[in-house]
């Protein structure tokens, strides 16, 4: 392992060892400079949450061949498979439809517009792409039809793609310390001046001429989330890692950073009610649950609470966390019966789900634990007799399969709940990251309380505030911390050469 105090110096320090950290250290390397990685986490847990993800993602292609310079295509998927395009005006929609047109207009341009090249640069790096078929796409005739503007996925989920990441690390032989916090920012003269880090109790100062922060967000720690998130956070699940404690945002704000974002905002979604506190490497995302759209959700008190099927779950699915969170008890029941079993994703299908079946729906109403059974008979009843029977099923589109007068409306993909088996699946909140963070300008640079760039300070990746509020769509993160993270990285290796 190599040792903290054999790096009394360094060109630049990266902070952070997932995948926006691992982009900007590269991209330093690509600008000729030689950054040095420090890694809160032992090398067993290394890659944050980037070691998580499914790894779909969200990226502009107004073609065949733009789709083509990421996704390497068999002849036949050109033939039978309708991935449509996704343009820089759908991006840039999406991302404001959902942040409820809060974000960061010029933040985004920088995301939408750099979001194909940033894959592209990943791909000359080492990484793969594949077409991301689960949960994306639907058979219609004799055709394979994408919706929801997400066509891809990296290789290998975010095992793959963090081995790959740190493979990319070590042929640009850049290295990593582990077990290595960073604590403090240097400052000398109003700029980044280097970095005090710890490894193994004892604390040194790292001397650099500039530092990239990309150590996620502050969702592990359940102190800071009671605070900022609200309360009742403190209990919720943890999706990822237990490393991102919101050590990097309080780094930067205490040299003067601004705090910028959603701060009490999180991507939080339905999460196993028996989950382990922090994410598992072995499981992954499988604690999901994100058929729902196809249920009807229950909470304690037998109501539905959630137009289940107000948009497509990539757009639904990163707030109905929040949801669940305000229900009593912080959880609820996803019910389905036996016409949506196909529907299901192969996350309820895994050993460590929390499931209950019956041959009657009165029987299901005794198992479903915490939850007033006389009540969600009557929402059952009430919900059949308001499905829209008579419009067509069609998941690939708003099929207006919905609910007519309830008050609480369920607008696409209704199915009465009659045919036995049934089952329900036990959900709870489970935070990915949060929203609140620094604020950058477009080249990266962290933003001080009074305005101005701070000199050698960047930042990328869920740290950075001002991009997500309240909900995000599908497949942004990971290219939100490669387009960032490379553009730290390159920013950061330019500013060293131009200073004293
Ligand atoms: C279960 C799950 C599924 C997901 N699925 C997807 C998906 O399919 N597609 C998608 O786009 N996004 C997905 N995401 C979101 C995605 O993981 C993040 O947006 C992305 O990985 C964040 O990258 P990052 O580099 O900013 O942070 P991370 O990958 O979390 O890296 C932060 C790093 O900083 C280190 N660190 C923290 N504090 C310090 C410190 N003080 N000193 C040194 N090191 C420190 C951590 O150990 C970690 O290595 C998912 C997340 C989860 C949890």
């Amino acid at each position: 392992m190599l040792k903290l105090k054999d790096f009394p110096a360094a060109e630049i320090v990266i902070v952070g060892a997932g995948n926006a950290a691992c982009c900007a250290a590269m991209a330093a390397k690509d600008a000729g400079a030689n950054p040095v990685v420090l890694e809160t986490a032992p090398k067993s847990e290394r890659a944050g949450n980037t070691f998580f993800v499914a790894g779909s993602s969200r990226w502009v292609f107004n073609n065949a061949e733009e789709l083509q310079e990421v996704l390497d295509l068999t002849e036949e998927e050109k033939e039978i498979v309708d991935f449509g395009t996704y343009t820089r005006e759908d991006f840039l929609e999406d991302l404001g439809r959902t942040t409820n047109y809060r974000c960061d207009p010029d933040l985004a341009e920088v995301l939408v517009d750099g979001s194909r090249a940033a894959l592209v640069w990943m791909k000359s790096k080492g990484v793969k792409f594949t077409p991301m078929y689960k949960g994306q796409s639907e058979k219609i005739g004799d055709r394979i039809v994408f919706y929801g503007g997400q066509v891809c996925m990296f290789w290998g989920g975010g095992a793959e793609l963090s081995a790959t990441l740190h493979k990319g690390l070590e042929e640009h032989q850049i290295p990593v310390l582990y077990n290595t916090t960073g604590l403090r920012l240097l400052t000398e003269a109003g700029k980044v001046s280097g970095i005090i880090a710890e490894q193994n109790g004892v604390e040194r100062q790292i001397k650099a001429k500039a530092v990239v922060l990309a150590s996620g967000g502050f969702q592990a720690d359940p102190e800071m989330r009671a605070r900022y998130l609200g309360p009742g956070y403190e209990l919720a699940k943890i999706r990822g890692t237990q490393h991102n404690n919101g050590l990097g945002i309080k780094m930067a704000l205490d040299i003067g950073g601004r705090a910028w974002g959603h701060w009490s905002g999180a991507h939080a979604v339905g999460w196993d009610l028996n989950a382990p506190p922090y994410g598992d490497r072995v499981v992954g995302d499988g604690f999901q649950k994100h058929s729902y759209p196809y249920s009807i959700m229950i909470n304690a008190d037998g109501k539905r609470f959630i137009d289940e099927g107000a948009d497509f779950r990539h757009f639904t699915y990163a707030k109905y966390g929040h949801v669940v969170q305000q229900q009593p008890g912080m959880f609820a029941w996803q019910v389905f019966d036996d016409q949506m079993e196909h529907m299901l994703r192969d996350e309820y299908r895994i050993k460590q789900v929390t499931k209950v079946t019956a041959d009657t729906i009165e029987e299901l109403a005794e198992k479903l634990e915490g939850v007033n059974s006389k009540n969600f008979l009557e929402t059952v009843a009430e919900y059949n007799k308001a499905v829209k029977t008579d419009v067509k099923f069609n998941a690939t589109i708003l099929d207006g399969r919905g609910t007519e007068g309830l008050a609480l409306p369920k607008s696409n993909w209704a199915h009465t709940i009659e045919k036995p088996p049934f089952q329900a699946y036990a959900v709870t909140c489970g935070v990915t990251y949060t929203f609140g963070g620094v604020k950058i300008d477009t080249q990266a640079r962290v933003e001080h309380r009074q305005g101005h760039p701070i000199p050698g300070l960047y930042a990328a990746g869920e740290m950075v505030g001002g991009l997500f509020y309240f909900n995000y769509p599908s497949g942004s993160g990971l290219v939100n911390g490669a387009v960032f993270g490379k553009l730290a990285g390159t920013e950061a290796g330019n500013y060293i050469k131009n200073i004293e």
